[in-house]
């Protein structure tokens, strides 16, 4: 497997610490509102990679955080907590906003077919490993305590400019955007570990610690909860490029001083879904959101389809006409594939070359373009019998996820015409007229609904 990593800014072969199991930590979202599309193309890709790397062969350990807390308007620790801001504005509770928002992205998640993580951790529920490492940090001269505040200082860190590959000069003018300065810091670029009340008086998610009542920084959350669940060495990191700097420069920076030793050695990051005015915050212009494509007649997994068609390492602009062209494409390929029969012997020579060719695709740096090019080849190929199609189709699918196997809802009116003929057989049956229940059967089977005779009852399959 070949990635992008962001850390040397080379494709680089994938060899995780230790051999065949692969430890991936995915930041999740801030729950202060709905998830916008942007953010799912950045879920979208990490679930990719993991069923990639599934389908490679590997055991993926996945970990996502849900930041509940600690996480400033500004990516920098000046602003309001997101929560807090939220909170305010629905007048409930930074709980009530957190339970409700993490809910409403787990849904969106399960309509956009993306696996949940095998660990998917609340950052207020692990205030005692923060403090734990803070404490380490300030004991091992990482960190300092400066107005009540502990704050990392940067200069003690090895390489913090490696990741976002940028000078030092340059970091600065983007911490200097931010709202205020904060004096108590002795490097702008420093950043908080553990605020206490000094800072947000009316901070409402706050804990005892040994420097007073208050609440962890936004960076730490990450870092404490990946090596909680994922351990010392971490294998693949993965966010949005926005995540770079400061978020994952930060996470380095205090992990590597709390482990002593290099943590994680891939980095990789997925490109921004821009609206064609170039951006798509959650405050800007319509907020696009999964129910809201919903509710204008497309299909999440029309979306899904849409992200799949270019690489994740390459921009992509959200249009309604791009959408639409993906759901055209997507309802296409789908017909394609339902109206493959169900027949035929396996041709497993055919099939070995394109899952040969399928997992160079994936090899290929996530190259999800190519992976979509395997599948439309497949269902092309002449040579091949419908039935060795659709085992194939269902093989790329563990990755792609785009249920295409998966069948249409019925038609009502049909479902009743086959639940009387079915009745009308059983009667058939008992009247021994056996003669006039397989007419029954033939004339269903005809239409390509088969009937299966079970023990209680009789079920059917629309085989097309
Ligand atoms: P947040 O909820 O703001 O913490 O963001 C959740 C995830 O979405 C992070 O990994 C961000 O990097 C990512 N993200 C934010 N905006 C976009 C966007 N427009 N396109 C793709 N990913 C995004
Ligand atoms: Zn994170």
């Amino acid at each position: 497997m070949k990635i992008y990593n962001t850390l040397t800014r080379k494709v680089e072969e994938f060899i995780p610490h230790e051999e065949g199991v692969v430890r991936m930590y995915t930041c999740g979202p801030t729950v202060y509102s709905y998830a916008h599309i942007g953010n799912f193309r950045t879920y979208i890709f990490e679930d990719i990679l993991q069923k990639g790397l599934e389908y490679l062969g590997y055991e993926v350990k996945r970990v996502m955080n849900i930041t509940d807390v600690g996480h400033m308007t500004s990516d920098s620790d000046s602003g309001e907590d997101k929560m807090i801001r939220g909170a305010k504005k629905e007048g409930k509770t930074v709980y009530e906003i957190a339970d409700f928002y993490t809910e409403a992205f787990l849904k969106d998640m399960e309509l956009l077919n993306i696996k949940r993580p095998a660990t998917i951790e609340r950052a207020s529920h692990h205030i005692d490993t923060y403090i734990q490492m803070v404490e380490k940090l300030l004991r091992d001269g990482y960190a300092y305590i400066s107005s009540g505040n502990v704050y990392f200082d940067i200069s003690k860190a090895k390489n913090y400019y490696q990741l976002s590959g940028k000078k030092k000069e340059e970091l600065m003018i983007g911490v200097r955007d931010t709202v205020e300065e904060d004096k108590a810091k002795k490097n702008p670029a420093d950043f908080g570990l553990w605020f206490t009340l000094s800072k947000f008086e009316n901070q409402a998610m706050k804990w005892d610690s040994p420097w007073g009542v208050g609440y962890p920084g936004w960076h730490i959350e990450c870092s404490g909860i990946s090596g909680k669940y994922l351990g010392e060495y971490l294998d693949i990191h993965c966010g949005a490029v926005d995540n770079i700097f400061p978020h994952h420069t930060n996470e380095i920076a205090q992990s590597e001083a709390y482990f002593g030793h290099p943590w994680c050695k891939y980095w990789v990051h997925g490109e921004f879904l821009n609206d064609q005015s170039g951006k798509m915050a959650k405050s800007s212009g319509e907020f696009l959101t999964v129910s809201l494509l919903i509710s204008k007649g497309y299909h999440p997994l029309d979306y899904r389809y849409f992200c799949l068609g270019s690489q994740y390492r390459k921009p992509l602009v959200f249009s309604y006409d791009s959408l639409d062209q993906a759901k055209k494409a997507y309802q296409k390929l789908k017909d394609k594939v339902r109206g493959l029969k169900n027949d035929g012997e396996y041709q497993e020579n055919f099939a070995k070359g394109y899952q040969q060719k399928f997992r160079e695709a994936i090899e290929n740096d996530l190259n999800t373009s190519m992976m979509l090019t395997v599948l439309y080849d497949v269902l092309k190929d002449q040579s091949m019998n419908d039935f060795t199609k659709r085992e194939l189709v269902k093989d790329f699918d563990r990755v792609l996820s785009l249920s295409l196997l998966e069948e249409e809802e019925i038609d009502p009116n049909l479902e009743q015409y086959i639940l009387e003929a079915i009745e009308k057989r059983k009667e058939a049956k008992a009247n021994k007229n056996y003669q006039e229940a397989d007419r029954i059967r033939d004339e269903l089977l005809e239409k390509g609904i088969q009937l299966l005779d079970g023990r209680e009852q009789t079920t059917y399959k629309i085989i097309k």
